[in-house]
């Protein structure tokens, strides 16, 4: 095919099909190719498995010239590669590990025109150079793009040289793609590789078949143990925060009956991979794991995910319960939330490299789990993507909090951020909103703007639950980079000049029910045992009442 015609929709479904076998093309990759096609620059946000590589793998047949893929694993490159050639697709790829006479046959197929791909290394992109400016680049394609990000999980600093290949290559279409980038590190993204203007394309993250579950984290044990029992025979995993831990709680559920057993990264290789195997041939149906276990594990059965602990940030919660129903099928997921928990993720992060950022992140994860509205619309959201209802099958949506017509409060809300440039973080904007006299405030001249005191006779704590509700259902950006400060968004203006109206949820005192309940008894009405469990049972709900108390106390103080 040549460049003087653009592909045909017709073309591309028939490249799918004669080089891939696949009938059709998956939510957003023909939208993604044909802009690629047209020498668009793009960015793409597809969840792990969502088939990012087919957005540049088919326009690079389509195209005249080699298309250019930069690749941080060099271990998948020639999986990759491999795969592309069993397909009758003329790749290669390009890396250190290579002996000198394969870089060097490369480099000649390369001046030849006799390839279609050339996976690269960042590492190694220099010493392509001299030849790729001599050839003809059909496109460039940066995958795991969030490496570029040195707030991410995974930077790579020779990702960050990248940014002059759009610059020494203007018009060749560029796409960056990844399937873990919040709102902001997306465009940290799209600035560092130079497509500031790039098309977003956010494919769903979204996994109604899950459902979503935040409980007070007291007496775990013992809601997880009822919780088995109301699960028999599924498979599930419960993440811990430590490996200590993951065998304690595998012995806990072991000592009651259950088939478990614990995964962790201090266990042997064969260790491993044998719980492994345990696990996706069902023999042992539950792993209790830290977050190492779950990678590149492809089971599509497994029922249920609980988080024992609150993980650090909302990228790494949602790629945990995605280990859940995989098959589609109706599956729980459970995180334990306590106060405790977070005060101990905060020491941890203390001190760290880009700590703010972290801590910002977990803030976002907190909030989650303190969520007044539909978790689900909140977990979306974070992922740049709004969910127009409610999802039906979160807690929240089950035990529906009272709403209002919050949309007066919005707007004062949403001015005060407006009148202050939009510099401040949420802190400061409910205490001008409160008409606070504190000297931040004051020093500021925020008790001249026309929104000082607006909300004064709302507490700071249900504002601040209004403000997270804003946030959460996209009214309002928090910036984590720039000392958190609050940003308008496009709803925001919706809601100050198109009247757009907002339900908020009246913050209440128990904003999750403590769930232990008495466990179905196995033994016969009358035994010893039978006697003890009513009993334990008892203190149970009594403890948890008392628990449930504190908790609710500790988490003001932090207000
Ligand atoms: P990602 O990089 O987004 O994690 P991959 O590109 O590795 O995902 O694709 C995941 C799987 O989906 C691969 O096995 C791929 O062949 C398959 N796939 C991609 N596009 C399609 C399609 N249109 N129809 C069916 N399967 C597809
Ligand atoms: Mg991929």
């Amino acid at each position: 095919m040549t460049n003087s015609a653009l592909p045909t929709q017709q073309d591309l479904h028939k490249l799918l099909k004669t080089h891939f076998g696949y009938d059709g093309f998956r939510p957003n990759q023909q939208e993604i190719i044909e802009s690629i096609c047209n020498g668009q620059d793009a960015l793409v946000i597809m969840p792990t498995g969502g088939g990012k590589s087919m957005c540049f793998q088919l326009p690079a047949l389509a195209l005249d010239g080699v298309a250019l893929v930069i690749s941080p694993l060099i271990a998948l490159m020639k999986d990759q590669v491999d795969a592309l050639r069993a397909n009758g697709i003329k790749a290669a790829y390009y890396n250190s590990t290579q002996p000198p006479e394969e870089m060097q046959k490369v480099l000649s197929d390369l001046q030849h025109n006799a390839l279609d791909l050339i996976y690269v290394a960042p590492e190694s992109l220099q010493l392509l150079d001299p030849v790729l400016s001599t050839i003809k680049i059909s496109l460039i394609a940066i995958d795991e793009a969030h490496c570029i990000s040195s707030w991410g999980h995974d930077f790579r600093p020779a990702y960050t040289q990248l940014g002059y290949l759009k610059r020494r290559y203007p018009e060749t279409p560029l796409v960056a793609l990844t399937a873990t980038a919040d709102r902001s590190t997306q465009d940290d993204i799209a600035q560092q590789l130079s497509i500031p203007q790039a098309k977003k394309y956010i494919s769903s993250f979204d996994r109604p078949n899950l459902y979503l579950d935040v409980r007070p984290g007291q007496k775990r044990n013992e809601q997880i143990l009822d919780f088995l029992e109301d699960h028999p025979f599924e498979s599930g995993i419960i993440y811990c925060l430590s490996r200590k831990s993951t065998e304690n709680l595998a012995a806990k559920l072991k000592s009651n009956g259950h088939n478990a057993a614990a995964y962790h990264a201090g266990m042997s290789a064969e260790q491993r991979s044998k719980v492994q195997e345990d696990f996706i041939n069902d023999t042992t149906p539950i792993i209790c794991a830290t977050i190492a276990f779950g990678m590149g594990i492809d089971k599509s059965n497994v029922r249920w995910v609980i988080h024992y602990n609150m993980p650090k940030n909302l990228e790494g919660y949602y790629q945990e319960i995605g280990r859940a129903g995989r098959d589609g099928l109706p599956s729980h997921t459970v995180l334990f939330y306590s106060y405790a928990d977070t005060m101990q993720l905060r020491q941890f992060i203390d001190g760290a490299k880009n700590a703010d950022y972290q801590m910002a992140k977990l803030d976002r994860m907190q909030q989650y789990a303190e969520a007044l509205s539909c978790r689900r619309k909140v977990l979306i959201n974070y992922f740049g993507e709004f969910l127009s209802q409610d999802c039906g099958n979160c807690d929240i949506c089950k035990n529906a909090p009272a709403y209002f017509d919050g949309t007066v409060l919005t707007q004062k809300v949403l001015s005060g951020v407006a009148r202050m440039q939009q510099k401040e973080a949420m802190g400061t904007v409910i205490d001008v909103l409160r008409g606070s006299q504190n000297a931040q405030v004051y020093d500021k001249g925020y008790q001249n703007i026309k929104t000082y005191g607006a909300a004064k006779d709302v507490s700071w704590r249900d504002l601040q639950q209004y403000v997270i509700q804003m946030i959460n259902q996209g009214l309002l950006e928090i910036r984590f980079r720039e000392s958190g400060r609050l940003l308008l968004t496009p709803l925001s203006k919706e809601v100050l000049y198109d009247g757009k109206k907002i339900q908020l949820a009246k913050p209440s005192k128990e904003k999750a029910k403590p769930i232990t309940k008495e466990r179905k008894p196995k033994k016969p009405k009358g035994s010893l045992f039978e006697k003890l469990r009513e009993l334990r049972a008892e203190l149970a709900r009594e403890a948890n009442v008392a628990a449930y108390i504190v908790f609710s106390d500790a988490s003001l103080k932090d207000m």
